[in-house]
């Protein structure tokens, strides 16, 4: 067999004795470091310690033990170069053939609750790293040993006769992947670490902005592990970015209730997004991922009151979140109503003395952004990411905020202020409105939502039927379209229903049709020249 010297170093001794009796079995000189030798030479092993080959004592507490080049020459040097091999010689320098090395249990160190720092860096392996990358580089001559499930092919192998040039490939490359994956772990932990002048002595350590951020290679952090993902069949978990936008539902501080669940998260975030548009007290109710009530009034119980009233039927079980803190009064009308999560940026002593009793709820604080919290502030991430088969869809957010000089008025009737209003606060909530969206709004609050719909014109039914349910009158209403009106029968369908003014993208081939539609019907049209597209 080509493989005459081994040099075994593992912290996770596990099948360490077995292998090393079979290698010593074909005759293989054990050379071992300090823990490891202690281990092997108890089980009747001879094995020669690194400290011996180098003629230095391992020191500060195992930091250096094997930082040496009789190890490094041993492991690194071509056999086919005379120049290597003379080199060798020279120094009194033996070639080391087998590496056997696991390294320090840095992952398994970070992952214990209440990790110190001190722990964390103790556990960084520095010349383990070392060993396995000089003997890997070096995969010609050399067998690196980086996990104990390779243990049992390179025994097979080594019995055979040697190992194979393949072997010896796989294993390097092996070996580079574990390295890899150790710094990744190394790094991920140490760039959500900032340390105050009070804890570098104390050595404990708070996660939080690292001073070189574009150095840094972590990019998100696990919240916690759900009981399931949308179905109780699907696993999931939650996790945070680095560096989460000021006033993002990661943010949020949950103060009583039950663990939320992924479809909480998810429609919590909805429900979020969309009240944190408005400037003005506002209540917005999500079921699915779709607002089933958006109101703006007077202060959160207003709001609360009118935005029930769109879908009291759907409302139940509901996300509902404010952008005003909650009071008594709206707490009690609130908790009227079945509601899963309740989400405001505080809530009064009376009001949670209100969800004492209902232990269930989950109450989300989160703090509304401040004005200097840009550029993330006023919408979700900067970023979207969207799994599909085995790729990713990246694109930047929907911020886009409609100006009103921004409104193109294309119908001879022009918009009284009262409709300019309404149509704003209807394009507002349509950005949150799964496509294809049309929302029925009046005196700042939705009066009928037509969600996902794969036809424009059975979202435009969908919304009035709604109304009708909740015996809301659509007479004079204002009405938003997330994308053009493809043709005049989705206009009809709303002007039949009761709208007065209609606003929409435009950019449609019959845009022309469309119009001549709005001034025969004698409604309002305006174009807000883009699109809000939600999937
Ligand atoms: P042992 O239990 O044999 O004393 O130590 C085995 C561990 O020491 C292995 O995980 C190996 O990667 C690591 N190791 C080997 N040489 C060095 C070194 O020079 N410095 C450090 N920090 N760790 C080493």
């Amino acid at each position: 067999m080509s493989s005459k010297t081994a040099l075994i170093s593992v912290s996770d001794k596990t099948g360490i004795v077995e292998f090393a009796q079979s290698l010593h079995a074909l005759g293989v000189r054990l050379l071992s470091t300090g823990g490891t030798a202690r281990l092997l030479a108890e089980k009747g092993l001879p094995v020669t310690e690194v400290a011996e080959v180098t003629q230095f004592p391992e020191m500060l507490d195992g930091r250096v033990k094997t930082l040496h080049p009789k190890i490094h020459g041993g492991l690194l040097a071509r056999r086919d170069l005379p120049s290597h091999v003379a080199a060798l010689k020279e120094h009194g320098i033996e070639t080391i053939d087998l590496l056997v090395v696991n390294l320090y249990p840095f992952e398994a160190t970070v992952a214990r609750p209440g990790v110190t720092l001190a722990d964390a860096i103790e556990n960084i392996d520095i010349g383990g790293p070392a060993m396995v990358r000089s003997a890997a580089k070096n995969w010609k001559d050399v067998g690196v040993i980086t996990d104990a499930s390779q243990y049992a092919t390179v025994l097979a192998e080594l019995q055979a006769g040697a190992l194979t040039a393949k072997t010896r490939f796989a294993l390097s490359v092996a070996a580079f992947n574990r390295i890899a994956q150790y710094d990744a772990a190394i790094s991920n932990f140490l760039s959500a670490v900032e340390l105050d002048d009070s804890q570098i002595d104390s050595e404990s350590y708070a996660p939080a902005r690292s001073a070189f951020p574009g150095q840094s290679n972590a990019s998100f952090i696990k919240l916690q592990d759900l009981r399931y993902g949308e179905n109780p069949h699907q696993q999931a978990a939650f996790y945070r970015d680095l560096y989460p936008a000021p006033g993002s539902l990661v943010t949020a501080q949950q103060l009583q209730g039950k663990e939320l669940s992924y479809n909480n998260i998810a429609d919590s975030d909805a429900a979020w997004e969309c009240v944190k548009s408005f400037d003005v007290p506002a209540c917005v109710i999500i079921k699915h991922a779709n607002p089933c009530g958006v109101a703006v009034g007077a202060g959160a119980h207003e709001a609360y009151a009118k935005a029930f009233q769109t879908d009291p039927t759907s409302a139940f079980g509901g996300i509902i979140a404010f952008n005003r803190p909650v009071d008594v009064q709206t707490a009690e009308a609130v908790s009227k109503q079945f509601v899963e999560v309740l989400i405001a940026p505080d809530f009064s002593p009376e009001a949670l003395a209100v969800f004492k009793a209902k232990v269930n709820v989950r109450l989300l604080k989160i703090a509304l952004p401040q004005g200097g919290d840009t550029p993330w502030s006023n919408g979700r991430n900067a970023q979207e990411v969207k799994r599909v088969g085995s790729g990713i869809l990246v694109q930047s957010s929907d911020n886009h905020v409609l100006q009103q000089a921004d409104l193109k008025v294309v119908t001879a009737q022009q918009p009284s202020p009262e409709q300019l209003q309404d149509l704003l606060f209807a394009w507002k909530v349509a950005k949150f409105v799964k496509s294809n969206a049309i929302v029925f709004c009046k005196d700042g609050m939705t009066m009928g939502v037509g969600a996902g719909q794969m036809s424009r014109l059975d979202s435009a039914r969908i919304a009035s039927i709604k109304a009708e349910h909740a015996k809301l009158s659509l007479q004079g209403t204002a009405v938003a379209s997330d994308a053009f009106f493809p043709f005049r029968d989705g206009l009809d369908v709303v002007v039949d229903a009761g709208a007065s003014c209609v606003i929409q993208p435009g950019g449609s081939m019959r845009d022309q049709e469309v119009i001549d539609a709005a001034n025969e019907r004698g409604v309002v049209m305006v174009f807000s020249g883009v699109r809000h597209f939600l999937h």
